[in-house]
């Protein structure tokens, strides 16, 4: 550690995405800043490691960076300039909607209509504004919602739709079944039921990244990104140390804002009894939700899709008709292992060769499972990608597989294998962690919470790190940003 424990001004606790942003946006306000980071690495979600066999780069979490690009904490970081490159492949995502037929999310709304059919028309309607408007809504939407905004017209275009259940959405928008299933999987990456109120947005955010900046990858794998923001941290001047796991906010060092980049849970256990009772009571009802089954494959080769133009799309869906995956959702939600799980498959290696010996390839898939689900769900999952590529199981170099229980030990902030920080319901969507005008301060004098478990939620954007620093900088230095 360099900085003198007496000349810190700021602590950050992890080094996720979140954290890092939070200790950026501390940093550049002049404060001196030290994040600890309890792994051997920084990055959090945004790690990798060679999983399988030597020379395979894998992400054991986020791969596909899109909410980064659409996210004004990542905009005001001039990422080039960092040495971070981003791969973007042909065609953003796809949705398998039966073993040889699939449907693609283009980058341009008219050529991703084209592809819709009769439903094509109504793509264009409801996706081509949020596209053309992206600029304006990303920062309000990535932002503690509600709040007032200036540009009422693309927030009108937004608001309505996203507070529909999905499978109330798609079925209202579109009349056929491949624009129902395209926005469905979208949208069932908010891991809710898809009746639920508010899981439309996921979908329709989802969407308007493919289509405004694309789902690209960090070429070399996540863990480049996560460096760089390291590097960006100790060029302010600030210090991030790994190994550093703290245990009680009374072990560390005075300093005038403590950020947490930490679920509710976690908050609660390093509060102890500098927590209120009240508050560590509300905290203590926020709740979790569904896990994931992360697989890795090392590869002999691509893989061999029956319909050809999936080879061209990064991410790939498979999930069936939109009644299928809102049962399959419907089924994690109750605690109950699907027959057929949604699966959500990144083939990187399509956009950045870099990540496996020449001709190889690598692949990172996840299904969605029941809440702290200790199932092995290889089987499952490989069936699933072996129905739509038969002959999958003979490139299979080597294969790695975290249950989703197993994910908290990897990282404390996946309770129960949850990838989000917490349920993505409407009503803990609004009141995240509790209800509060400003989410990311606690009653605990000085200490913050800065994680996805705070607005907006998960993914690899940095906002919630990003406006718990703004909070803290004002609250505790009165500095306005
Ligand atoms: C399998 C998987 C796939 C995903 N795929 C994507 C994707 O493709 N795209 C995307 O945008 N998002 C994806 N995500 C979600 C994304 O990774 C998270 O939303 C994001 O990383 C959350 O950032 P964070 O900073 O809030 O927390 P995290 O990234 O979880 O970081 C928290 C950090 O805090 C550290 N920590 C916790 N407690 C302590 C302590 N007491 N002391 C010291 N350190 C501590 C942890 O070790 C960890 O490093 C995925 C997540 C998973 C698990």
């Amino acid at each position: 550690m360099n900085i003198p424990d007496s000349a810190l001004d700021a602590l950050v606790v992890g080094s996720g995405p979140n954290g890092l942003a939070a200790a950026i946006t501390l940093a550049r306000a002049g404060l001196a800043v030290r994040v600890y980071e309890g792994a051997a690495a920084a990055g959090g979600g945004l790690r990798s490691a060679e999983l399988t066999l030597p020379g395979f780069v894998h992400d054991p979490c986020a791969t596909v960076v899109a909410t980064a690009l659409v996210s004004p904490f990542f905009r005001s970081l001039d990422l080039a300039a960092l040495g971070v490159e981003l791969a973007h492949p042909e065609v953003p995502a796809a949705h398998v909607l039966s073993p040889d037929r699939a449907v693609l999310l283009h980058r341009s709304v008219d050529e991703t209509a084209a592809g819709l059919g009769r439903g094509g028309a109504a793509w264009r309607r409801l996706m081509g504004p949020l596209a053309r408007d992206a600029e304006l809504l990303m920062p309000w939407i990535l932002g503690p919602i509600p709040r007032p905004t200036r540009h009422l017209v693309a927030a009108a275009r937004f608001g309505p739709a996203a507070l529909l259940p999905a499978a109330a959405l798609a079925r209202l928008a579109f009349r056929e079944e491949p624009a129902r299933a395209l926005i469905g999987a979208l949208a069932a990456h908010a891991m809710v039921p898809l009746e639920s109120p508010g899981s439309a947005a996921y979908g329709l955010v989802l969407a308007t990244a493919a289509h405004a900046v694309g789902w690209p990858v960090v070429v070399g794998g996540s863990q480049h990104l996560a460096d760089a923001l390291v590097g960006e941290i100790r060029r302010l001047g600030g210090e991030v140390v790994t190994d550093a796991p703290v245990a009680n906010l009374a072990d560390l060092p005075p300093a005038r804002a403590v950020l947490l980049d930490v679920t509710p849970r976690q908050l609660v256990a390093l509060a102890g009894d500098r927590a209120p009772a009240a508050y560590a009571r509300r905290l203590g009802r926020f709740r979790y939700g569904p896990g994931v089954c992360k697989m890795d494959w090392a590869l002999g080769g691509p893989i061999p899709w029956r319909a050809p133009e999936l080879a061209t799309a990064g991410t790939v869906h498979l999930g069936g008709r939109l009644a299928e995956l809102a049962s399959a959702e419907r089924s994690v939600a109750a605690g109950r292992m699907p027959r057929r799980p949604f699966v959500i498959l990144v083939q990187a290696t399509v956009m950045d060769p870099t990540r496996a010996p020449a001709g190889r390839h690598t692949v990172w898939a996840y299904a969605h499972v029941p809440h702290g689900s200790e199932v092995d769900a290889t089987d499952l999952i490989e069936a699933e990608i072996e129905r739509a590529a038969p002959g999958f199981g003979d490139l299979v170099l080597a294969r790695h597989v975290r249950t989703a229980a197993a994910h908290e030990a990897y990282n404390p902030n996946l309770v129960g294998g949850d990838i989000g920080g917490g349920l993505a319901t409407l009503p803990q969507v609004l009141a995240r962690p509790t209800l509060a005008w400003d989410p990311y301060r606690t009653p605990i004098p000085r200490v913050y919470l800065c994680s996805s478990s705070t607005p907006p939620g998960g993914g690899v954007h940095g906002m919630a790190g990003h406006r718990a620093a703004i909070s803290a900088l004002g609250r505790e230095f009165g500095t306005r940003v």
